[in-house]
Formats: C-alpha cells, sequence, structure tokens
C-alpha cells in the first residue's frame, strides 16, 4: 500500500516570535518546486509541532502553505481544573491537525504511563486530531535484548479498545530514546526492524489498518541519514527534533521523503 510519507519537527521548547518566523520563513522558502507541488498534491505532508503559546502565530503563518501544524501534548481531561494543561478542543480551535502525545521526554518528565498516553489519545481522536503516539525502547532495554517486547507492550497499551478507523487513523512515532538528541541515529536496518514489529503487531487488530497506519521514526535524524531511512519498506517518514529547527537542515529532510525522491516500496 502506497502511504503518504510524513515529516514532522518537533520544536520542543524552544522558539520566539521572532525566531519562529525566521524558522517557517526560511522553511518556506528553501522547500523547493518539487516538495512544494507534492505537499500541494497531498502525495506528502510535512508539518511542525509547537509549544502552544505559538499555536496562533504558527496557524496564521502556515495557514495557506499546505504544511501542518499541531501540538507536542494533549490533556487526557476535556476542560476544568488542569493548571497548565492544553485540551484537544483548543489545539482544533487552532486548526492543529495533529499532536504528539506519549513522548520519552514527557513520560521520563511527566510519569506519563501508557494509560495516561491512551486517554490522551483518546481525546484526539475525539476531536478528529491526528494522534502521533510516541514510543520507544531505552538503551538499557535494548541491551537487553527486550526492544522490541517493550515496544509491542507501548503500541499494545496505546491502542487498545481502538476500532479499525480509529486505528487506521493514528500516526506511531518509533523513537528511541538513547537516539534521541544524542547524534547517535538507529541503523535504518534497526529501525526498519522495529516499524516492521510494530505493523505486525497492529495486524493481530487490523490487517487494513496496519498497512494504512504511518509509522515515523524519530532520534537524531538528519539531512544525512533521512533518504536511507526513508527508503525502508515500513519507514513512512520522521519526527525530527534538533534538526527541525534549522530551515535548510529540515526542509532537505522533507525533500528526502518526496515520493519523486524514494524508489519505489
Ligand atoms: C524528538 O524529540 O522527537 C527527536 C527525535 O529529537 P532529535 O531529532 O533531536 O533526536
Amino acid at each position: 500500500m502506497q502511504r503518504v510519507p510524513l515529516v514532522l519537527g518537533n520544536w520542543k521548547m524552544n522558539g520566539s516570535v521572532q525566531a519562529n518566523e525566521s524558522l517557517l520563513q526560511g522553511l518556506l522558502g528553501s522547500l523547493g518546486p518539487e516538495a512544494d507541488t507534492a505537499i500541494k498534491h497531498d502525495s506528502l505532508q510535512a508539518g511542525v509541532a509547537v509549544p502552544a503559546p505559538y499555536l496562533f502565530q504558527v496557524a496564521t503563518r502556515l495557514r495557506m502553505s499546505g504544511l501542518l501544524w499541531g501540538g507536542q501534548d494533549c490533556s487526557n481531561e476535556v476542560a476544568g481544573a488542569f493548571t497548565g494543561e492544553v485540551s484537544a478542543d483548543m489545539l482544533k480551535e487552532f486548526d492543529c491537525q495533529f499532536s504528539l502525545v506519549g513522548h520519552s521526554e514527557r513520560r521520563q518528565r511527566a510519569a506519563e504511563t501508557n494509560e495516561l498516553v491512551g486517554l490522551k489519545l483518546g481525546q484526539l481522536l475525539n476531536k478528529g486530531l491526528t494522534p502521533v503516539v510516541c514510543v520507544g525502547e531505552s538503551l538499557s532495554e535494548r541491551e537487553k535484548g527486550s526492544a522490541q517486547d517493550f515496544v509491542v507492550g507501548q503500541v499494545r497499551a496505546a491502542t487498545k479498545g481502538l476500532n479499525d478507523q480509529q486505528l487506521a487513523a493514528l500516526v506511531i512515532a518509533y523513537e528511541p530514546i538513547w537516539a534521541i538528541g544524542t547524534g547517535k541515529s538507529a541503523s535504518s536496518a534497526d529501525a526498519q526492524a522495529m516499524h516492521a514489529t510494530i505493523r505486525e503487531e497492529l495486524s493481530q487488530q487490523s490487517k487494513s489498518a496496519a498497512q494504512a497506519i504511518r509509522i515515523i521514526y524519530g532520534g537524531s535524524v538528519k539531512a544525512a541519514t533521512a533518504a536511507d531511512l526513508f527508503a525502508q519498506p515500513d519507514i513512512d517518514g520522521a519526527l525530527v527534533g534538533g534538526a527541525s529547527l534549522d530551515a535548510s537542515e529540515f526542509s532537505s529532510i522533507i525533500q528526502s521523503a518526496c515520493p519523486a525522491a524514494q524508489s519505489p516500496h
């Protein structure tokens, strides 16, 4: 099945009104005609996950561009006394198309459990937003040889109780924790092996949803490594942290995901 490649930048807690403006201007100015056309024709999707205070600015700037924008997290609650949280309704009001949930930095810093991540993605699905569900093992799980079981457990917990349609609406981001922000990407063969395992796990729930779902890779993706990753049959794009803060680097990564730049899967 031909899945539309997806490249998302994760700005994390970076940016300022001025820095965002020049980053987005640089990005839009450097995409080039091929990626620009692919984005306009929906044969390529690309976007940025931004800190909530900048959603209005980014929505205004990107509205006519074809690029997507979204949140970095979403509350598991609908509304009320939850200081500091951002609801799916709020993301929707700023025309976000997606939000990250379960990023390892939130799982570690805010002790988010698989169960909480499942509730968060449920809120997004209820509002028609695409949950980008982040999963990935630590270095010690990889060294113990339990990386696949660990990641399958996260995927299973996050997707529990979803129907086929809901399942197909998800994006899974496989991000080995040891590769995030370290400059040490998983090899394309190791990443492909984990993506194939995740797709196999999803196919136990629904064969058609497993074929439709995008599984993107995150962890020190750079322009130099992107094409090799995207050439793998089960790697449908990337979630890019540090490199998404550099307009020309991020633009090159997006260009590498252009269907015209790919050999057919
Ligand atoms: C991320 O934070 O999702 C990420 C993959 O970061 P980096 O690309 O910097 O490793």
